[in-house]
């Protein structure tokens, strides 16, 4: 019905997203041109990957971890 409110949703992290990858941890970034929302370790590999997916502009997924301390994988990332 309101595919910008989907972006916003997906972007903005309202509900957690497991990861398009490995489909077992948390996505962290969203990748535009994989169309993909991957896991910290899955971006690392997909994205040093090859010079070409090194340019990849990803987002940084804004999760609830930051708001609720119930998160408690990939903490030591930031
Ligand atoms: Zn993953
Ligand atoms: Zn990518």
């Amino acid at each position: 019905m309101n595919s910008s409110k989907r972006v916003a949703h997906a972007v903005g992290g309202k509900t957690a997203r497991v990861c398009d990858s490995c489909i077992k941890k948390r996505a962290r970034w969203y990748c535009a041109a994989d169309d993909a929302f991957l896991c910290q370790a899955c971006d690392s590999a997909v994205h040093s990957a090859n010079q070409l997916a090194h340019r990849h502009k990803r987002v940084l997924l804004k999760t609830a971890s930051s708001l609720k301390p119930s998160n408690k994988d990939d903490r030591a990332v930031q």
